[in-house]
């Protein structure tokens, strides 16, 4: 079978090393290699970084095949997925603050930290809201469709399963759709690699967490679960994670500088591709 990755970054700022070696893993591990830019939160989002994510990839010999997925044009599909997990009694609204949040954890034993921050305490589950953020019901959603399973070939590889005692305690109800965007990370990445026919999800280590939620939400979908590729951080000297704000390693003043592909290859690890 044809592999299928994909390279998902949003336009919040500019591509660093990082980046650089995600796309790489996911290019050199892809038949096909697709493009999605991921730029639903459109409050972050700027076109002129999506402009420079073609032009560093351009630059890095990487090439995608066409046409480029962007999620803010994917807003009636995720919608759709809303709604049929709305019909199986699985959602429900919810109007808490993060203020609300904080003061209902005040209990210490409420203090788990999960995928998307602190466990939410369920205080909207039962009150029927009509409007608010839209969140899944972990504990009926699991009930639904049993102990879940992802296949995962990079940092941890094997078979991980996932029960209900630990996605109700370690995962909780989970944001599928924000107030303001009518989506979440987790539902539009779930539809678009489903409808982009994914075969592996390459991507770093730091969202290994939040492959359970989304094995779960392809269960609920009726939606193939892909294989799973989590690879390791790029790191600055203080072995800290490179994030976006690091821009003095931005591709874009490598490349102003005078570096190379080549060069950007062997400082992130990749001498041999
Ligand atoms: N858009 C995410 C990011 O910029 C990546 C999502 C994914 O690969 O699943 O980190």
């Amino acid at each position: 079978m044809a592999r299928v990755t994909r390279f998902a970054p949003s336009p919040t700022g500019p591509l660093h090393l990082g980046h650089a070696y995600a796309a790489m893993i996911a290019a050199a591990r892809g038949d096909h290699f697709l493009l999605r830019i991921e730029d639903i939160d459109t409050a972050r989002c700027k076109p002129e970084w999506e402009t420079a994510i073609y032009n560093d990839l351009q630059w890095l010999g990487l090439r995608y095949e066409t046409p480029v997925m962007r999620q803010t044009s994917r807003i009636p599909a995720y919608g759709d997925a809303l709604a049929r997990l709305t019909d199986m009694g699985v959602t429900y609204h919810c109007t808490c603050t993060r203020g609300d949040i904080r003061a209902a954890m005040s209990a210490p034993q409420e203090g788990v930290i999960g995928p998307d921050g602190p466990v939410y305490p369920g205080t909207c589950r039962d009150r029927q809201h009509s409007e608010g953020a839209l969140r899944l019901n972990i504990g009926k959603a699991m009930q639904a469709v049993g102990a879940i399973h992802f296949t995962e070939t990079g940092t941890r590889p094997g078979d991980h399963i996932f029960d209900s005692a630990y996605m109700t305690e370690r995962v909780g109800d989970i944001v599928l759709a924000r107030r303001d965007i009518g989506t979440s990370y987790h539902l539009a990445v779930v539809v678009d690699d489903a409808f982009q026919a994914i075969t592996e999800v390459t991507r770093g280590e730091d969202l290994f967490d939040a492959t359970p939620i989304h094995v779960l939400l392809q269960r609920l979908l009726g939606l193939q679960t892909p294989a799973y590729h989590h690879h390791r951080l790029i790191r600055d000297e203080q072995g800290k994670r490179l994030a976006k704000r690091d821009d003095a390693r931005a591709l874009s003043k490598y490349r102003a500088e005078g570096l190379t592909p080549a060069d950007i290859r062997r400082m992130i690890g990749l001498q041999n591709g």
